[in-house]
């Protein structure tokens, strides 16, 4: 690939905005609009907020970002090893959500299929789950 990097962090909230400008910050690279940068900020809070939120339900682990970019595309991956879903295209539908109470709306995963270019989740029950998306970088200046 033209360019990759890679971090791990703590899945703590106080990471988020951490792994968001780090996203944002790499995909400046290929000079992308105002507005892609928005929908990848964006996508990358919901993805990380989701194993910060669900993935570790009694330890604190850690989350990977891997960030590719490769003819214009940026994909990236993020990826924790916690308690995994189930059932992965339920889990996908708008206003699907396992929280109780009404903090979490359940469009987490719908708002990451709408400002990214495409999405896919892998997951396995004890074994973590991986989000890889990807985003068309149409340059400014190219
Ligand atoms: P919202 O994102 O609107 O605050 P939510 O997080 O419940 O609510 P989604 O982000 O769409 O909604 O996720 C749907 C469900 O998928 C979650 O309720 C949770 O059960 C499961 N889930 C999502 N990400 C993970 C993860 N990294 N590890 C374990 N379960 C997850
Ligand atoms: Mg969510």
């Amino acid at each position: 690939s033209e360019n990759y990097s890679k971090i791990r962090f703590k899945a703590i909230s106080a990471n988020e905005g951490f792994a968001r400008l780090c996203a944002a910050a790499f995909a400046s690279q290929q000079d992308p609009t105002v507005e892609v940068i928005s929908d990848i900020k964006t996508a990358v809070s919901e993805a990380v907020t989701n194993a910060v939120v669900h993935a570790y339900p009694d330890r604190t682990g850690e989350v990977e970002m891997t960030l590719l970019s490769d003819c214009g595309v940026l994909t990236i991956y993020i990826r924790d090893e916690g308690a995994g879903i189930a059932d992965v295209e339920k889990a996908m539908q708008p206003f699907y959500t396992t929280s109780e109470g009404d903090e979490r709306s359940g469009m987490g995963f719908t708002v990451m299929n709408t400002f990214m270019d495409s999405l896919t989740v892998t997951s396995k029950v004890g074994g973590g789950t991986t989000v890889m998306m990807k985003k068309v970088l149409t340059g400014k200046k190219r």
